[in-house]
């Protein structure tokens, strides 16, 4: 007895964070038997971590467009997913960027605009009635989205897991991929701690892990872990907008600190900078890095001053892959390895709020030969052995640094 749910499937997932499930309820809405394998649980990974953010500001039109197309299955949850709940909250998000991005700020709005965002330019004065009592006098201009904001992740990869699930998925956690099969240049299954599983198509969606799992095919890819520690405040009740008032999601690459409310009482914080990137995606990561917590707590009183009288309550560590473009990697794995084998990984502390896309773009590259949205196609593997990274039409320089 392996213990396995199946020994054979159409598609095994490894990995079941926000974008494997997202891929196994996109690929058993059209009919195929997948497997869905982790080697934890569900949200194990960067997923259970993730701060959250659904936004649609990027420097890279075809990753707003991506979000944008993600972005209908967190506001009609019920409709399209049935199962569970992602947790949307619309509370806003505003983007800032120091004065010399403010040109490419505009453009990017421009480009979002056209394909239909809702987002618009702001300035420092609109600021200040968005986010009550925030310092915006090195403010020029932001972007301003005013029916973004953020959701569950781990809620979010349950309720697709369980739709899939419902489809007729089967999943299995606490079960370790340890090797890809590959037979005369195809992929024929994986390698199990507890057996064998046999299926023409892996997906690996192995999250921070990604790169152990596709070495195990002879394959290079450069992910690498990126450490990101974020922590949880106790709002004052007394405060500029009054307690029941949420702070929208601010993205403030003038400062380099992200925040935004965590239901009524807390304020998510976490740095865009200091994160350590390298080292092995195993190593222990119980607890969070104690050294972050001034530093957190000085950043956001830089722009909430009120949040002085705010107080520290927790937090905690994640990791993700990261890609040396700071971009996904994504679709068949080509020339660099077998027929069969797809990468779902690199995410670069990006993947939740694109996840319902990418996953259906994971589907129409198995089952169609190519996604619709025909510009993920420059996601691929090879773009780092052609030296064609991926940048931004109006760059922003790295987030992650
Ligand atoms: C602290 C933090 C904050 C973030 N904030 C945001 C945000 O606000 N917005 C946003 O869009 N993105 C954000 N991200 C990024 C986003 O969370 C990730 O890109 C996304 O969750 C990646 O999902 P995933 O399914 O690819 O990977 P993961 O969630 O890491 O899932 C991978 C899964 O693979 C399993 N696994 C690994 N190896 C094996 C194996 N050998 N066999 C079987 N299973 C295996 C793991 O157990 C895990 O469950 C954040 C990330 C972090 C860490």
């Amino acid at each position: 007895m392996s213990g396995l749910p199946v020994t054979t499937a159409d598609v095994i997932v490894v990995g079941a964070g926000v974008q494997g499930s997202a891929t196994a309820f996109h690929l058993a809405r059209r009919g195929l038997r997948v497997a869905v394998l982790d080697r934890a649980y569900p949200g194990a990974g960067a997923t259970g971590r993730s701060s959250g953010f659904v936004r649609m500001h990027y420097d890279l039109a075809v990753e707003s467009e991506l979000a944008w197309r993600a972005f209908p299955t967190f506001e009609h949850w019920a409709e399209i997913v049935g199962e569970g709940d992602c947790g949307f909250s619309r509370i806003g998000f505003l983007q800032l960027v120091p004065h010399h991005q403010v040109a490419s700020l505009r453009a990017n709005v421009a480009a979002q605009q056209a394909v239909g965002i809702d987002t618009r330019v702001v300035t420092a004065a609109d600021v200040a009635d968005l986010v009550p009592g925030m310092v915006a006098d090195d403010v020029e201009a932001g972007a301003w989205e005013p029916r973004s904001g953020y959701a569950d992740p781990t809620g979010t990869a349950a309720g697709l897991l369980a739709a899939a699930r419902r489809l007729g998925t089967s999943y299995a956690g606490g079960v370790a991929v340890q090797r890809i099969l590959v037979d005369g240049g195809r992929v024929t299954g994986v390698a199990t701690d507890r057996g064998e599983i046999h299926a023409p198509v892996v997906v690996n969606a192995a999250g921070a892990i990604a790169g152990k799992v596709a070495a195990t095919a002879g394959i290079n890819v450069p992910i690498k872990p990126w450490r990101h520690d974020t922590g949880y405040f106790g709002l004052p009740s007394a405060r500029p907008g009054g307690p029941g008032r949420p702070i929208p999601v601010v993205l403030d690459n003038i400062t380099t600190v992200y925040f935004r409310s965590e239901g009524r009482d807390l304020l998510l914080v976490g740095l865009e900078v200091g994160n350590d990137i390298g080292g092995d995606p195993d190593r222990p990561m119980e607890t969070y890095d104690p050294e972050i917590v001034p530093q957190l707590a000085e950043k956001v009183c830089g722009r909430l001053p009120w949040m002085v009288d705010g107080d520290f309550r927790t937090a905690h560590p994640g990791q993700d892959g990261m890609s040396p473009d700071q971009r996904a990697i994504l679709g068949p794995v080509g020339a660099e390895g077998p027929d069969g084998l797809y990468l779902q990984c690199g995410f670069s502390g990006s993947g939740f709020k694109t996840a319902p896309a990418v996953g259906e773009a994971m589907a129409e590259w198995i089952l169609d030969g190519a996604p619709a949205l025909a510009g993920l196609a420059r996601f691929d593997l090879g773009r780092f052995a052609r030296g064609d990274l991926l940048v931004g039409e109006h760059p922003y320089e790295s987030l992650w640094r």
